[in-house]
Parts: structure tokens; C-alpha cells; sequence
């Protein structure tokens, strides 16, 4: 089952920069994608493109098989279903607090301070980060502020999230424990799609990769398929 969908889709920037040429990406429900590409490829802007922050140039995007790239209410119900962990944590903390941050986005959403207890409790265990709880966000070290910022997008229970080249600058072992809660999110039913400029990760890691090259996908099929034959 296909849950989301790239069609013929393009992207200019209002500078005029062509990010994205003819994207044509299926991504299933429960599946693994990696998006793979040196910077400036365009990963970054397809992304924006699949949780409705950006709208197409041309082609379209679709959720569950609805166009929903041109409906305004269709795109708020899409940053719903689909989060973006970003790059760099501090673009994605706002609040005082650890528990505040997590608690913002499904206080958003309406529901009472119960359930919204209910959710954060759940992020901050999936991620490993219940001692934090009370910390103020600017006294957490990168690693932690990594993990915060990923409660606070579980915190909205998606259906597919997407993480920017999640593992750059990491070492190897903190590398490794990030694609374990990767695996953990994975095995609960959660649409993975992280963009990575490396190679042995995206073999190892996904169900099938896509590979970027100046706005276009040059290649895309499963990890054996796409470097077995050479
Ligand atoms: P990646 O995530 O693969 O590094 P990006 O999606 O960030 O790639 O960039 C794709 C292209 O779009 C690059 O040529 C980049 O310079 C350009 N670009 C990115 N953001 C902007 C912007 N805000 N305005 C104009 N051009 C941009
Ligand atoms: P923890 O407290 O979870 O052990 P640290 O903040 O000490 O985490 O480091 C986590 C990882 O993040 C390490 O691999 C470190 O090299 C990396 N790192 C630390 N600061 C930055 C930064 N500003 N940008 C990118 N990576 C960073």
C-alpha cells in the first residue's frame, strides 16, 4: 500500500534555482526509504515538499492516494501525518522546558493535558530521555537535544517520519544508537524516510533507496538490486 507519493513533481525556488526535476517516488506504509545524495542534490527540498511546507512548482504530492498538494486543508491534516525531524535540533526547540517542548505540538492539536501527559510519557520513553523531563532545553548536550527533538515529532504520533541526514556529524557509536530507535519506530508500524550522503548506511539500513543527483532521482530499487550488479 502506498502512502506517499511523488508524482512528476517539480520545485523552483523563488530565486529560480530548480531543485527538483520530474520526482517520481513511491514511498510505501511500513517501509524503509533512503534518500541518498551529496548536498545540494535536493533531499532537503523533497522533504519539505512531502510534509506540505513547500507546494510544487509542478506535479503533485499525494497522501493515501489523495492529491493533496493544492487543498490548504488537506495540507494541515498532511503535517499531521507526516513529521520532519531536521538537521540540527536547535531549529526544532522552542519551549523553556524538556517537557514543554514535547508537550507543544500535541497541546496544538487540542487535546487535554491528560492526554497530552499521556503522549509525552510515551515519547520521552521511546526515545530514552525521561530524565530530562524537567531540564531546561538549552543546558541539554547535542546528543540529547537530538532525542528531544524527536519526542517532540513521536509526540504527534505520525504515520511517516522523516529524518534529515539524522546521523551527520555523529560517532560511531552514538551513529549506532540512533538507527537502533530507527529500528524501534520501524518495528512499531512508523514510514521511515531519513536522507543520508552515506552509502553503507543506506545498504544496511532500508527496504529500498532512492539516489538523488541535482534535483532528480538517478536510480531507485532495493539496496541488492541497485549495487549488486555493477
Ligand atoms: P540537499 O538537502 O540534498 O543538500 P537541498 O534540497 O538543500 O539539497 O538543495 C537543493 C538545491 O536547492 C540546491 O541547489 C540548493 O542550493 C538550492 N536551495 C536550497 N534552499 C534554497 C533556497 N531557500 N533558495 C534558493 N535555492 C535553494
Ligand atoms: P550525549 O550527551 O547523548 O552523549 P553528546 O552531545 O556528547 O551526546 O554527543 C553526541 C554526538 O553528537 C557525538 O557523536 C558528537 O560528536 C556529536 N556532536 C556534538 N555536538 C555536535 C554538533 N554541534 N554538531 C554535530 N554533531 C555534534
Amino acid at each position: 500500500e502506498v502512502i506517499l507519493e511523488a508524482v512528476d513533481l517539480e520545485y523552483s525556488y523563488p530565486d529560480g534555482t530548480n531543485a527538483l526535476r520530474k520526482i517520481n517516488l513511491q514511498v510505501r506504509k511500513g517501509e524503509k526509504i533512503a534518500i541518498l545524495g551529496s548536498n545540494g542534490a535536493g533531499k532537503s527540498t523533497l522533504f519539505m515538499q512531502f510534509n506540505g511546507i513547500y507546494r510544487p512548482s509542478s506535479g503533485s504530492i499525494k497522501y493515501q492516494g489523495q492529491d493533496i498538494s493544492y487543498k490548504n486543508k488537506a495540507l494541515i491534516e498532511l503535517r499531521k501525518k507526516v513529521g520532519i525531524v531536521f538537521q540540527d535540533p536547535d531549529s526544532q526547540l522552542f519551549s523553556a522546558s524538556v517537557y514543554q517542548d514535547i508537550s507543544f505540538g500535541p497541546l496544538n492539536l487540542g487535546f487535554s493535558e491528560e492526554k497530552v501527559a499521556d503522549r509525552v510519557k510515551r515519547a520521552l520513553t521511546d526515545t530514552e530521555t525521561t530524565d530530562l523531563e524537567d531540564k531546561p532545553t538549552h543546558l541539554l548536550s547535542y546528543g540529547q537535544k537530538k532525542r528531544v527533538s524527536i519526542a517532540g515529532v513521536l509526540a504527534m504520533e505520525p504515520e511517516v517520519i522523516i529524518f534529515d541526514e539524522p546521523t551527520a556529524g555523529l560517532d560511531p557509536r552514538h551513529s549506532q544508537e540512533f538507527m537502533q530507535l530507527l529500528e524501534k519506530l520501524s518495528i512499531e508500524g512508523i514510514t521511515i524516510i531519513l536522507s543520508t550522503h552515506d552509502v553503507d548506511l543506506a545498504y544496511s539500513w532500508s527496504d529500498r533507496i532512492a539516489i538523488m543527483y541535482s534535483g532528480a532521482i538517478i536510480a531507485q530499487g532495493e539496496p541488492g538490486e541497485l549495487f549488486m550488479r555493477t
